[in-house]
């Protein structure tokens, strides 16, 4: 059995509740500087869907409307949210075609169905603001995994709006099956009931829902802050020390790894005579260079000035090898263009291997450091590696 409540006072509870959000939305725009517009859309979205319902039932304020504007406003209101989403990630909102199809269905609902009791009338409205759910979904997800988020999170995240638009459907469900038995939002009904009460549900879902999403990438970005190198956004040397740390803890339970460890050959030269604009173009032309020759798995990070390493687990030092010379080709391969000048750029390489009597993963680094500085001893742009002791050599 539902709760007891009449249609009416649901309908005023969530003019209220839509109400009261839309204010909120409006002081975090004013308040927040991150994403205002996305914060002035949902505060749009809200103040829309709570006109929408204050419409249609009037509640003694103002004059009722069956249809016609609170279906352009529930639309508008999906329109604003499928927009959001991109808002929040900074890119282009598509909001020419949401306008489009906002006016386009409403104008169509409006001339060119039998009233809001019909099934076509419910069928288009609710079926396009699904869709409009469900593109803010999908949206929501890319964002989420652009963002570095794992699958399932992405899609933990995404799915709150996959069930608004699944639930949006039961309306026009509703019509199909029962057809005429629903009637208007104050009639006494237990579908009506029970779809108000998804509706309180949902608005308060969607709201919070969208406040989860601005945080997560507030989270994202201090979290990408705090380990990336804000230049060639390659990890930072305490990121990168934190992943060695944690991948020296698997080397017990024999999963060993390798780290190549590189270092630009007189970079001083190509500042001096190119620039310190050019040196930095050249830093981030060698990140995006390099980054194809690693997995998934692989980390690469930014030790400070001219030098980086790659962390490669479950790799030996036969691997690490072919990923350095790899690397080191496709330098040499790749001279740095910069306004029409090209500048051979070349790297020497230092690799090692980690090995169970490592107290640390600070000795698998010194020893990757050790044979850079081979390399360069060896007159630059060549691959070094530290042979172990054959008593400290990993098991094969
Ligand atoms: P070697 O082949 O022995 O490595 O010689 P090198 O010139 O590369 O090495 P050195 O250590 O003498 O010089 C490194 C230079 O890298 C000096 C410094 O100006 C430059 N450098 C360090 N960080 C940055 C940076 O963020 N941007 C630019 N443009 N240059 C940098
Ligand atoms: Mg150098
Ligand atoms: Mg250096």
């Amino acid at each position: 059995m539902l709760p007891v409540a009449d249609p009416v006072s649901l309908v005023a509870a969530l003019v209220v509740l839509f109400g009261v959000a839309a204010v909120v939305w409006l002081m975090m725009a004013v308040g927040l500087r991150e994403s205002p517009w996305a914060c002035v859309s949902v505060a749009g979205a809200n103040a829309a869907l709570g006109a929408s319902f204050l419409l249609q039932e009037a509640l003694g304020l103002v004059p009722r409307m069956d249809y016609g504007w609170p279906d352009f406003l529930s639309v508008a209101a999906f329109g604003l949210i499928r927009l959001t989403v991109p808002l929040i990630g900074d890119r282009p909102a598509p909001w020419r075609t949401t306008l489009l199809v906002v006016v386009g269905v409403s104008l169509l609902t409006a001339r060119f169905t039998d009233g809001p009791l019909g099934l076509p009338h419910k069928l288009i409205l609710f079926s396009t603001m699904c869709v409009l759910a469900l593109l803010a979904a999908v949206d929501a997800w890319r964002l989420m995994r652009s963002r570095g988020l794992h699958v399932r999170a992405a899609l933990m995240l995404a799915s709150p709006l996959v069930v608004v638009g699944l639930l949006l459907l039961s309306r026009p469900l509703e019509a199909a099956l029962a057809p005429g038995r629903t009637g208007d939002l104050d009639v006494v009904s237990a579908f009506n009931l029970a779809w108000l009460w998804a509706s309180l549900v949902l608005a308060l879902l969607i709201n919070g829902w969208i406040a989860f999403l601005l945080l997560m990438k507030l989270v994202l970005e201090i979290r990408r802050l705090t380990e990336r190198d804000p230049l060639t956004d390659a990890l930072n040397r305490r990121a990168l020390s934190e992943a060695v740390d944690l991948e020296h803890a698997r080397l017990m339970r024999g999963h060993g790894y390798a780290l190549v460890m590189l270092d630009l050959d007189r970079f001083k030269q190509l500042n001096d005579t190119l620039g310190h604009a050019a040196g930095d173009a050249a830093l981030k032309a060698l990140v995006t260079l390099l980054r194809p020759c690693l997995r998934e798995v692989d980390r690469f990070a930014r030790l400070g000035g001219e030098e980086f390493c790659a962390l490669l687990p479950d790799t030996g030092i036969a691997g690490a090898a072919l990923v350095a010379e790899r690397m080191r080709t496709l330098l040499e391969e790749h001279p740095f263009t910069w306004e029409g000048q090209t500048w051979p750029l070349t790297a020497s390489f230092g690799i090692a291997e980690s090995a169970r009597e490592d107290a640390s993963a600070a000795e698998v680094l010194r020893r990757a450091d050790q044979a850079l500085y081979g390399a360069k001893g060896q007159g630059r742009n060549v691959v070094q590696a530290v042979e172990l002791e054959p008593a400290t050599k990993p098991a094969p």
